[in-house]
């Protein structure tokens, strides 16, 4: 608790103690050439779509509030995904979204059941939220999930976080899993759907939301649509769950020039077609490629990413960084991750500078 003598004051000591160890999130980033580390588009965007953006951007008013509710954006966002406005909540990116379920849905003695390797975010905003997790591993061979473990762990929780495709291991959620959740289980059932776009063109779940109420699904601008720095990301979900998550948000949590410059995205979204498919090109070249280098062990991925497991990963992610300018994601201290690095598909130039820079240093690990 608090001393007298200020010299030692420590707010630590007066946090909240579901919070007390939690740091700040700063990763000082290196400048690199290449940024293959956060899953962001690095495609230069098609001109048309950045012109629509760009418009939009300039022609809002500053000086008032934003629409709480985002309501233009919602009846866009509800065209795109043939449900009614009443099933979408807009957020601040779609880590707000995944905050806001825990403050609204967990707690003290309402379980979160995920299953790692995952979205960090997670575990994290559910402890933030008083909320117990318990864990079902993932196949540590294909990172497949355990299906039994799932359902009995799910009969007990208030909620369930799934991701498809995951990250960062790049598989989908099975639609036997998600189905037996939704009727073997009471718990509420989120599937973030963050990467689905680079997926095949029925990956997605949003078509079960007629007939499952409990299914919530979890979608961002910041991945396919190259806008991580703009902030909107959205639920879709029955609308009580939707009216709920709306009497807890932060109410002008999304600005003006992000409601303007999402809603101009959505309009545009065809202009994305050819990035994205180009990106999903682009995946499976890189895939082939490194799993062509000796040493490395390579997942197969339906997101933007891979994830390869290599000799002396923390390593190679550090001379990746320091010698060739290159930025990826270190997993191998994550559980079950062990050796793992998780790279962005980047631009063609971009990815053939990652398949040589891990050549060349495959030479060292091959000998
Ligand atoms: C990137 C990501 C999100 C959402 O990111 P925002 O930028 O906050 O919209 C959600 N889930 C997963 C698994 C992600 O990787």
């Amino acid at each position: 608790m608090a001393t007298d003598n200020e010299g030692l004051f420590d707010a630590a000591d007066y946090v909240r103690p579901a919070l007390s160890g939690f740091e700040p999130y700063d990763p000082a980033f290196t400048p690199c050439k290449i940024n293959l580390s956060a899953n962001e588009n690095t495609h230069v965007m098609p001109p048309g779509f950045v012109e629509q953006l760009r418009c939009a951007a300039t022609s809002v008013s500053l000086n008032r509030y934003p629409d709480p509710m985002a309501n233009e954006l919602r009846n866009e966002l509800a065209l795109r995904h043939g449900v009614s406005r009443d099933m979408i909540c807009v957020g601040n990116g779609g880590d707000e979204l995944l905050f806001n379920l825990l403050f609204a849905f967990g707690g003290a003695g309402r379980t979160l059941v995920t299953c790692p390797p995952d979205f960090a975010e997670y575990a994290n905003f559910a402890t933030m939220c008083d909320t117990p997790v318990v864990r079902i591993p993932r196949d540590p061979e294909t990172f497949a999930i355990d299906e039994d473990a799932l359902v009995k762990a799910a009969s007990t929780a208030a909620l369930v976080f799934l991701t498809s495709p995951n990250n960062p291991t790049g598989n989908l959620l099975e639609a036997e899993v998600l189905s037996r959740l939704l009727t073997e289980t009471k718990a509420l059932v989120l599937v973030d759907e963050a990467y689905v776009e680079f997926a095949a063109s029925d990956a997605s779940f949003v078509s079960w939301l007629a007939e499952h109420p409990r299914l919530i699904i979890l979608r961002t601008l910041s991945k396919a649509f190259g806008l991580a720095g703009l902030r909107v990301g959205y639920v879709l979900a029955h609308p009580s769950v939707i009216n709920q998550l709306a009497a807890i948000r932060q109410i002008y949590s999304v600005d003006v020039v992000a409601q303007a410059v999402a809603l101009a995205a959505v309009q545009s979204r065809k202009l994305l077609k050819p990035v994205v498919a180009d990106i999903v090109a682009e995946r499976d070249r890189l895939a082939n490629e490194l799993g062509e280098i000796s040493g490395i062990r390579i997942w197969p991925s339906e997101a933007n990413f891979v994830l390869v497991r290599l000799p002396d990963a923390a390593r190679v992610r550090t001379r990746l960084r320091d010698e060739f300018s290159i930025l990826v994601r270190d997993f191998s201290s994550t559980p079950g991750l062990e050796g793992c690095l998780r790279i962005t598909v980047g631009t063609p130039e971009e990815n053939n500078h990652v398949i040589h820079a891990l050549r060349d240093l495959s030479k060292e690990w091959s000998v």
